[in-house]
């Protein structure tokens, strides 16, 4: 059957009815165990009660009025992030490129009100991925997603990744901001070591630059830490967020110091839909359980123990898994078959993962996990890779006959 969907993603046939916590439910009732998290969206699972319940009460009363008025659960949202974080002030989005766009206009409108508008040009990492739009394509550099879309919106230096001296020669009068993931995600979890991140701090201080962090991937507790860059003890001036904060909910934020947002006034930025009621409710209710000290400790020992359990079958499949790497519940295998085959068998396995770049798959679960449920990923994976190990075997074989 052709689709009337655009095909511009390469979809699985799998489809599914309901969720629940870890699990997704076809239509005819198979149940798989989802270590994607939708690609790190998920955050406290599927259908938990608390956001549910936040979000059907708020549907009972209001969904939408728009940012000409002031949304109460906006000020309460924009005013907890503020006082858990280095920011003093928050613009809700839609998206996660969303979030960039405003991170980059920030950062540039911030240049200009001091009286360089010739400061916007921004330095961004190779591997890096800052969503699909066209200012956010030209930001992560891929050919794969610039080709045939025209000129490439300007203003973007591409570095090589964690290269120090590569960065300050990017460095020209015409920079504004050096813009990075604390952990690369769709390139394929690679972390980005702690002193390059503090390297980076007292770059953009002694040039003047602001640093903005895209932790639309990294952040929202993923790691551990309510946002990845607090491991490095290191704060950014802009912040880009999506994902994880809204739980399913699309809904995104750009945040940044007041310095750095100084440039942003009345009538600079805008959003019809961002930071609705709706999205606001479901927002604060996630940020209830995912920023509890109880709630950041348990993704750690969960993290370190899938990370421990995945080692031990790195050691036992050596034909398929190179390497394992990330940090809390942002795991990435590094495979020597194709990574799509591992994803594929897997999903044999009734295991949800995702692909990302450098052949590596990602785990990605909701951030509830426990022992049960890692013990449980882990054996999949185990079969999985046995079954690959086995296909080398029987090809290898009928290459020698
Ligand atoms: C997913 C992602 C984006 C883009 O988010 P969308 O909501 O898809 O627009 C940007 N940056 C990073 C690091 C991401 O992982």
């Amino acid at each position: 059957m052709t689709s009337a969907i655009l095909p511009t993603y390469a979809r699985a046939n799998l489809a599914f009815e309901r969720g629940e916590g870890v699990w997704l439910y076809t239509a005819d009732g198979e149940r798989y165990l989802d270590f994607g998290g939708g690609v790190a969206v998920s955050s406290v699972g599927h259908s938990h009660p608390h956001l549910v319940e936040a979000l059907t009460e708020q549907a009972k009363k209001l969904w939408h009025t728009s940012n000409i008025y002031t949304i109460p659960l906006g000020e309460k949202l924009a005013q907890r992030l503020a006082d858990l974080t280095f920011a003093d002030v928050t613009f809700f989005t839609n998206s996660g490129a969303e979030a960039l766009e405003g991170a980059i206009k920030t950062a540039r409108k911030y240049h200009s009100a001091n009286g360089h508008p010739e400061r916007y040009r921004i330095i961004t990492f190779e591997g890096a991925f800052h969503g699909r739009t066209l200012a956010t394509i030209a930001a992560g550099g891929q050919k794969k997603y610039l080709e045939g879309f025209g000129p490439v919106s300007p203003g973007f230096d591409q570095a090589a990744f964690a290269d120090h001296k590569a960065l300050e020669a990017a460095i020209t009068p015409e920079t504004a901001a050096i813009l990075v993931e604390p952990i690369q995600g769709e390139g394929g979890i690679r972390v980005l070591p702690t002193q390059c991140l503090r390297g980076l701090r007292e770059l953009c201080d002694r040039h003047g630059l602001l640093l903005i962090f895209d932790e639309v991937q990294s952040g929202v507790s993923r790691t551990g830490k309510l946002f990845a860059h607090e491991w490095a003890g290191v704060t950014p001036d802009i912040m880009a967020v999506a994902k994880g904060i809204g739980g399913g909910f699309p809904m995104g934020a750009f945040m940044a110091t007041r310095e750095a947002a100084k440039g942003m006034t009345a009538g600079t930025h805008g959003s019809t839909y961002g930071g609705n009621p709706l999205a606001m409710a479901v927002g604060n209710a996630v940020l209830d359980l995912v920023a509890d000290p109880a709630f950041l400790a348990k993704v750690e020992a969960m993290g370190l123990l899938l990370k421990q359990r995945l080692a031990e079958l790195k050691d036992r499949h050596p034909a398929v898994i190179a390497e394992i790497r990330g940090k809390g519940l942002l795991i990435g295998i590094r495979t020597l078959v194709p990574n799509t085959e591992l994803v594929a068998e897997l999903r044999e396995e009734h295991l949800l993962t995702i692909g990302a770049g450098d052949n590596v798959v990602r785990l990605l679960p909701p951030l509830i996990i426990d022992e049960a449920d890692i013990a449980d990923a882990v054996k999949r994976i185990d079969k999985a890779c046995a079954t690959i190990e086995k296909r080398l075997r029987d090809t290898a074989k009928t290459a020698a006959e």
